[in-house]
């Protein structure tokens, strides 16, 4: 399967990898959008949150407790910051392989653009 985030994952291609266990990946945007940016994403490859399965439930909860204690890790918590699922084409999800984005480090506007 030609997916660049299973190939990070897999360690395949070099990225900058913050956090790991047997389950998650967690690893810098190549193309940040604000001081912090890490994607977290599953090691099982599920392509979009629509295809998310009741067995994923458990996966999912994880992926973004993960993200939150990262968060908590380097201080954003007092700051806050902003967790994304982008789902689908009005969305901009560009890459195929779920991930959520933990954005923070600047005040953000809402509602986002
Ligand atoms: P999406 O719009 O699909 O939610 O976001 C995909 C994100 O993946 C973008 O923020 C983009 O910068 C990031 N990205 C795409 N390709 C790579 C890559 O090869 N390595 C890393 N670290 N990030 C990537
Ligand atoms: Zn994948």
């Amino acid at each position: 399967m030609d997916c660049i985030f299973c190939k990070i994952v897999n360690k395949e291609i070099k990225s900058d990898i913050i956090f790991e266990n047997e389950n998650l990946v967690g690893f810098n945007d190549i193309n940040p959008v604000a001081p912090t940016h890490i994607l977290f994403v599953p090691r099982k490859h599920i392509d979009r949150l629509d295809n998310v399965e009741s067995e994923d439930i458990k996966l999912i909860g994880e992926l973004i407790f993960q993200a939150k204690e990262y968060a908590k890790k380097i201080g954003l918590n007092n700051s806050g910051y902003r967790l994304v699922f982008n789902t689908g084409k009005d969305a901009g999800q560009a890459v195929f392989h779920i991930h959520l984005h933990l954005i923070g480090g600047r005040l953000m506007s809402w509602p986002p653009g």
